[in-house]
């Protein structure tokens, strides 16, 4: 149900509380977006994000384009210049309609206060329905204190959950045909299949099956990462020799290099499992196509399963090539971890944070190396407990999304942790946000793994013979920022923890210390050696993408 009398800001909280989970926090309007559309994906309604006009809702944009590449649902409200000052060079007037439109699914203006609660429905309800995606809900400063007449507003009433709808029989037949036949079957599991609540249908489905299975970075942990059908640590291998690929959930996109060689088989078969038409055949044209919801979809399949009474033997040649992979990289990158050098590198420092960390974490994670090395290091166990750079590899979403996740764990009490894993330079888009976590005693433990740059940067004493050279404007590489930057102090100055590391007995201590702390948020500056990277890939192309 709806009030409206007198609409006033009060009223527009209301109308949001009715409709969407409303984050009730005053944040900066870039991270306020990404915040309420991380609140979108972790709770299935949109989270609300109410701007000023202008520059407000120009911030905004970046949050938005950013929920409508992931598919997550948010509805955006800009308090706008007055209805009869348009054109007239109004206090940040600007065609906030118009802009976003392009960053947007919906985007309109209520001409009218009675017109207003069934926009809002509308926007609610297009932000969720079909691929979910951002909305946009202009408000005209007039109406702000303007008052109605309660009966002449036309009630409308909550909107439900999405309808769901399941593939057609023939074509669910035909894909449990195809995967029958394949010699080499993979299942490839996206951040639609966690959108779409499809876990405890997937885990019967892949045990059921027996297909070895591979998750995308925000898929990751809608089966646990550690399930003898993962096959994470040998993605390349799975992925160029797949002869079939189920897809659930995830685009053909960059992040799954188009589904194309040299990534992948140029025979493959496609089963593609989405719920937005037009997504089919994007890149390559699916052997077959499977449209409806995810979770429906999986059941409708595993339904097949038990008709046929049909597993994937665990004894094939596929699973020992893949088996046999995985055992590889694990043990790479295991020894790279117990290399006992000060500074320590990537593999060292995300080894004793993943032994640390609680399964249930919600973990965070965004920055050039920190986050792909950190992927493949930081398990994940339960579904949508990754938030990331996303579809669109945005930078500085870390601390509005942990700032959501936290805000959603204290509203939904579940004792579970938020961690934020970032690189330098992604902590330096949006670290003032430490202030926000301090207001509202967010326990958030953010671990800045600080290599003193972008990808690479330099030691302190490199930097002090540059300075001596001359202008170091001209003469520091531009990927190189300040060598050992006090991020923690960042912290302290809010009145959180900040602890400086530079061994493994200190980020283990400090680590266990901040876990051990609901009150208040950490930071971690985990100070490691500028030139650690990745480790040597099988591929020259996986040097610097970012998977
Ligand atoms: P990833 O980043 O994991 O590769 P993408 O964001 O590329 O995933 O793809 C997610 C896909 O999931 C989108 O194409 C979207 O339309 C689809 N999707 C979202 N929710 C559902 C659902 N409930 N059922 C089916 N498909 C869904
Ligand atoms: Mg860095």
């Amino acid at each position: 149900m709806v009030h409206l009398t007198p609409l006033s800001p009060t009223a527009v909280y209301l109308h949001l509380h009715t409709f969407t989970t409303f984050l009730y926090l005053y944040v900066t309007s870039q991270q306020a977006c990404y915040a309420a559309s991380a609140v979108g994906y972790l709770t299935g309604r949109p989270g609300a994000c109410l701007v000023v006009s202008g520059p407000g809702l120009i911030h905004a944009l970046g949050g938005m384009a950013n929920a409508n590449v992931n598919c997550w649902p948010v509805v955006v409200i800009g308090g706008s210049s007055d209805r009869n000052q348009e054109t007239a060079g109004a206090f940040q007037e600007f065609p906030q309609v118009e802009a976003c439109r392009l960053y947007s699914k919906f985007s309109a203006r209520p001409s009218s206060l009675e017109a207003i609660p069934s926009v809002i429905e509308k926007a609610v309800r297009t932000s969720m329905y079909g691929r979910p995606g951002a909305c946009y809900v202009d408000i005209a400063g007039d109406m702000v204190n303007a008052k109605v007449d309660r009966s002449t507003v036309r009630v409308v009433s909550c909107c439900p959950s999405p309808p769901v709808s399941f593939a057609d029989h023939d074509s669910i037949s035909e894909a449990i045909n195809v995967l029958k036949k394949s010699k080499r079957p993979l299942v490839i599991i996206g951040k639609g299949a966690a959108y779409g609540r499809a876990e405890v249908a997937l885990k019967e489905f892949v045990e059921m099956s027996g297909l070895p299975f591979l998750p995308t970075p925000m898929g990751k942990g809608v089966l646990p990462d550690d399930h003898p059908n993962c096959v994470a640590a040998a993605r390349s291998r799975a992925l160029l020799q797949a002869d079939v690929v189920l897809l659930l959930g995830a685009r053909l996109n960059w992040i799954l290099h188009f589904g194309l060689p040299p990534r992948f088989d140029p025979d493959v078969k496609i089963i593609q499992v989405d719920l937005c038409a037009e997504e089919m055949g994007n890149n390559v044209r699916p052997a077959v196509a499977l449209l409806g919801d995810i979770n429906a979809i999986v059941t409708q399949l595993l339904e097949g399963v038990y008709k046929d009474g049909w597993k994937y033997s665990s004894d094939t040649e596929w699973w020992g090539t893949l088996k046999d992979k995985v055992a590889a990289n694990a043990k790479m990158s295991k020894a790279l971890a117990l290399q006992s050098t000060v500074p320590m590198n990537y593999y060292t420092v995300f080894h004793h944070v993943a032994q640390l960390l609680p399964h249930d974490c919600i973990i965070v994670s965004e920055g050039a190396n920190t986050m792909d090395i950190g992927r493949t290091m930081l398990n994940n166990y339960l579904p949508r407990h990754r938030l990331d750079a996303g579809t669109f590899g945005t930078m500085g979403v870390g601390l509005g999304f942990a700032i959501a996740a936290a805000a959603v764990e204290r509203s939904e009490k579940k004792g579970q942790r938020v961690v934020c894993v970032e690189g330098d330079s992604a902590f330096g888009f949006s670290g003032m946000e430490v202030e926000t976590m301090c207001r509202y005693n967010l326990p958030v433990i953010i671990i800045v793994v600080n290599n003193n740059g972008i990808y690479s940067g330099v030691d302190p004493e490199t930097w002090k013979e540059m300075a001596k050279m001359g202008d170091l404007t001209s003469i520091a590489p531009p990927v190189t920022l300040l060598p050992e930057a006090r991020y923690d102090e960042v912290m302290t100055a809010f009145g959180g923890r900040g602890v400086l590391v530079r061994t493994v007995e200190e980020l283990r201590s400090a680590l266990q210390l901040c876990l051990s702390d609901w009150e208040k948020p950490s930071l971690l500056n985990v100070l490691i050696d500028p030139s650690s990277d990745r480790k040597q890939q099988e591929f020259p192309w996986l040097t610097r993408s970012n998977l």
